[in-house]
């Protein structure tokens, strides 16, 4: 029988419900258990796949295609899964499915209500993910208790307890002691209120996760545990972390997987958390420092861009070096490189996005990293950018474009596919999810991948335009990778150059802490390079032959990692 774990949230939002959830699910699989996770999230759009980042951040796509929200980035980077879009319920997903469901005449001409119909839905997305492969669901519960849209979703988990037996499910709420300067106190009224609110739906927190500054006393938490009328060892403080891979540890230090193993009787499981320990000790050995400027459209909420500064994070800990992020807003990117001002950077990426607002910054920027020998990484819209700037400056295109940012221009060398021309549909209706990719043998990106064939996430609609294939074959732009049939294009790489590479995909989705995805991994051993060459006082980083493409490409035997 799959055992449920229900994570919910008071106080505040943004207290990390995810990566609680998260690290709760890596201690479970340490114990060799099989855990997937899922994400109910009370809004209406269908999925985050129409939102703004600035909105609701990154959205994360899954290998299956689903626009999912960045929490699922959270439980693939921390349970080591690949999730389906199955992983991620909107109101707006579950009400489309309760009207379709009427309009069909499925409910035999019943009046159609929230409880028993929209609940029933809800219970049956949770269900979905339980199967004879799944020992534990942990499933978030997105928004604040107290929040109007999230009663149905409550109501729903409430029900669940009962449907499935009690022994099967638990529920785990996380919320904030905060500290009131005035009185030098931390204080658990807010969590009590929550709690409360909680139980006024009819549920009782099994653990309670008590978000704070700096760690809570054992008086406090006697209080939180009477009050709350939770036991004392389900009271569990996550005092602020130093890096998000670190919580695990602390929750686990904290007795919250051995409280959840006894109450949901999983107990002859032995716990193995050395590999996430020595983890953790490479995250706390990554010093050395290095400068990745980030060019983008959604800087000033940096969660716009959560999986790309992960990747950056994993490559990062891989080579023991610290990511220093300098985040470029792209407007501002053409004054900025003309005024010198990103000299130091030792690396720049250029991420995905839709929309002109920036464009030509993120042009310039390619140019500046091609011109000066600046490692340069280009995700998706980054490699698009790169392939305008290329084209323009040196195939002499002028004016060349995407005709995403110009529908007339002379030289569209980026342009929509076939397929998309008539859509009018923006929900899903993208390029989505995993592709594979057959690679040029001897290539940069081969070499980094250390195979032929790779398989890496998608989400655009335009396309390097195949109309212009021949004149970048003649020039010292390799198309480095493409899809199988040969149609499109999905790498390119500069010779010459220390790492000038663009990919159509978006390979930070599937970025691992301690498995970077290769593109990110020699694009940051690059970025060391120089900057080991710029500050020779750095201390030698031991790069592995293969990240160390020598400037005329020739390279070493692959390194596996
Ligand atoms: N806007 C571009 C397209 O639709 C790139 C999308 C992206 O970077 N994800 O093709």
């Amino acid at each position: 029988m799959t055992k449920h774990i229900f994570v919910t949230g008071g106080v505040v939002s943004g207290l990390g419900k995810g990566l609680t959830g998260s690290s709760l699910g890596r201690l479970l699989k340490a114990r060799g258990l099989r855990v997937t996770m899922q994400k109910l999230d009370p809004y209406l759009n269908i999925d985050p796949g129409t939102m703004n980042p600035f909105e609701h951040g990154e959205v994360f796509v899954t290998d299956d295609g689903g626009e999912t929200d960045l929490d699922l980035g959270h439980y693939e980077r921390f349970i080591d899964e690949n999730l389906t879009q199955d992983s991620n319920s909107t109101t707006g997903s579950i009400y489309s499915s309760v009207i379709a469901a009427e309009r069909r005449g499925d409910y035999l001409g019943r009046t159609v209500q929230v409880i028993p119909h929209i609940t029933d839905e809800i219970k049956k997305r949770i269900t979905r993910l339980a199967s004879d492969d799944v020992d534990v669901v942990i499933t978030e519960v997105g928004g604040t208790v107290g929040d109007i849209e999230i009663l149905p979703f409550l109501e729903a988990v409430r029900q669940f307890r009962l449907d499935v037996g009690r022994e099967n499910v638990l529920y785990v709420h996380v919320t904030l002691v905060p500290f009131i300067g005035p009185s030098s106190e931390q204080k658990t009224k807010p969590t009590q209120h929550s709690v409360t609110e909680l139980r006024s739906r009819g549920i009782q927190p099994d653990a309670i996760v008590c978000r704070s500054d700096d760690p809570i006393s054992i008086d406090l938490r006697r209080k939180i545990s009477s009050l709350c009328d939770v036991p004392l060892e389900g009271v569990v403080n996550a005092a602020d972390a130093s890096s998000l891979y670190e919580i695990p540890l602390v929750l686990h230090n904290e007795g919250l997987d051995t409280h959840v193993c006894k109450l949901l009787g999983l107990t002859d499981h032995v716990l193995d958390l050395e590999p996430w320990s020595q983890l953790v000790a490479r995250v706390q050995a990554a010093t050395t420092p290095v400068r990745i400027g980030v060019i983008g459209k959604y800087v000033s909420l940096p969660d716009a861009y959560l999986s790309v500064v992960e990747a950056l994070n994993h490559a990062g800990i891989h080579h023991g070096a610290e990511i220093d992020l300098e985040w470029v807003q792209a407007e501002d990117a053409e004054g900025l490189l003309a005024a010198g001002r990103l000299r130091d950077l030792d690396g720049i990426v250029i991420p995905g996005g839709f929309g002109e607002r920036g464009i030509e910054g993120k042009i310039a920027a390619a140019g500046y990293a091609r011109d000066n020998d600046v490692p340069c990484l280009g995700l998706c819209l980054g490699m698009q950018v790169m392939t305008i700037e290329y084209a323009r400056n040196a195939l002499n295109l002028a004016r060349a474009n995407s005709t995403e940012f110009d529908t007339r221009t002379r030289h569209p060398v980026i342009d929509l596919m076939d397929s998309q021309r008539d859509v009018t549909d923006m929900g899903g209706t993208m390029r989505l999810g995993a592709y594979v990719a057959q690679l040029k043998s001897g290539s940069r990106v081969a070499e980094a991948y250390g195979e032929e064939v790779v398989s890496e996430r998608h989400r655009h609609r335009y396309e390097f335009n195949p109309r212009y294939r021949k004149r970048f074959e003649q020039s010292d732009l390799t198309l480095s990778g493409e899809s199988p049939d040969g149609r499109l294009v999905e790498f390119i790489e500069l010779e010459n150059h220390p790492f000038w590479i663009g990919t159509q995909a978006h390979p930070e989705f599937k970025s691992r802490p301690d498995r970077p995805a290769p593109l990110f991994r020699t694009f940051v051993a690059a970025a060391l390079e120089r900057a080991a060459g710029r500050n020779p006082q750095l201390p030698d980083v031991d790069i592995p032959s293969a990240d160390l493409a020598s400037v005329d490409g020739d390279l070493t035997a692959t390194e596996k990692s």
